[in-house]
């Protein structure tokens, strides 16, 4: 037996499991389990990250004053309060690091994105599960939850894997309410899919407790290239500055993320796209006895009769080469989460539903 043992918390932690990407047997595979972009990146992005691959000789920026000058003006934005990341994931962790230890509590919603329990229990605090009303964040909870104790409040709006939201009244009420120690961290990784949202910018911009952290890698269709950044008071960028590695970010990552959030023409056709489909496919789910709340991303929660139900679906869509999310690890078993991917791949996954709905009635 070892004598070697890593810090406590760490073995409370499930490692994260990814979608699969493939089907033993089946050739003609379409994978609507990740949330990505079933249009992959602009033009103008690929041909920067090809640009880019002249340059690998070289370190990459380590200030990424670039990209966080694109981002900034994109987004009217003080570009010094800007912070990139390996995805936003990275962010997230870095917050846990620089503001969780043990003895402290980080708040997450019942069905919130995975990472903020990993983050939290890695930095060797105590995460705090709060439940949701109806699946949708619950403000009042949240702050019953909050002690003296409470670091990082993580709430991602619009949320994974529920996809609903909540307004930027709610969302105030929580920047206003949570103990004066803690940070509020908006998650915006499907803020994109909102027309006309900010994210939650606005609320971080004259505050010291609003994170809003944003990522590439849905909307821009760069989720192979790992690309995220934050907006926080010019207090958190300092702090994440000091503890983030040098080089989090590869040349290629910086170039094509630069290009793509100059690229706001192919945001917008995504999300009309998205916004177009994902209609389409709730009501033909719907009418095939497949209900989902609204959802405000690029995926939709569909509910099953019960847990049984959902799981022979999704070994059914398999066997049709259809790769969907089962969420039963966000005590969720009786959903399967089906990313919006583009028009063909929405009629294949609706018939396949349609006929296994229709056998198994
Ligand atoms: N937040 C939410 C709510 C997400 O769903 C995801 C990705 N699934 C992320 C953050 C992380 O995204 P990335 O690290 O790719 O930027």
């Amino acid at each position: 037996m070892t004598k070697i043992t890593p810090q406590p918390g760490i073995l409370d932690i499930a490692p994260y499991v990814g979608g699969a990407s493939h089907v033993e047997g089946v050739s003609d595979v379409v994978k609507l389990s990740s949330n990505e972009n079933p249009f992959g990146p602009s033009e103008a992005t690929v041909e920067a990250f090809r640009r880019a691959g002249f340059e690998l000789h070289r370190y990459p920026s380590t200030d990424h004053a670039a990209l966080r000058a694109a981002i900034g003006a994109v987004h009217d934005l003080d570009p010094a309060q800007i912070i990139c990341g390996v995805g936003s994931d990275e962010i997230l962790h870095l917050l846990c690091q620089a503001y969780a230890g043990p003895g402290d509590e980080v708040i997450h919603t019942e069905h919130g994105f995975a990472i903020y329990r990993i983050g939290a229990l890695a930095a060797g605090a105590t995460p705090v599960e709060v439940p949701e009303k109806n699946r949708v964040t619950d403000v009042d909870a949240i702050l019953a939850a909050c002690t003296k104790r409470t670091k990082l409040v993580f709430i991602a709006n619009p949320n994974n894997p529920t996809g609903t939201m909540i307004g930027a009244d709610e969302v105030q009420r929580l920047a206003d309410g949570i103990p004066e120690t803690a940070l509020l961290v908006l998650d915006g990784a499907y803020a994109e899919y909102v027309d006309g949202f900010d994210g939650g910018a606005s609320l971080v911009t004259g505050r010291d407790n609003v994170v809003m952290t944003r990522t590439f890698s849905k909307i821009y269709g760069l989720g192979g290239l790992r690309v995220g950044w934050g907006y926080a008071p010019a207090h958190v960028i300092d702090v994440l500055n000091r503890i983030r590695g040098p080089f989090n970010l590869s040349t290629p990552a910086l170039a094509a993320a630069e290009a793509a959030v100059k690229d706001q023409a192919w945001v917008d056709k995504c999300r009309s796209d998205n916004t177009r489909l994902r209609a389409w496919l709730a009501e033909v789910l719907a009418g095939h006895g497949v209900q989902s709340d609204p959802s405000e991303t690029n995926f939709i929660l569909a509910r099953f009769a019960d847990a049984e139900e959902a799981a022979a679906c999704n070994e059914y869509l398999k066997s049709q080469g259809l790769i969907v999310r089962p969420v039963a690890s966000y005590n969720l078993p009786e959903y399967l989460r089906i990313t919006v991917g583009d028009e063909a791949s929405c009629r294949r996954v609706a018939h396949a539903i349609g006929q296994f709905m229709g056998g198994a009635a």
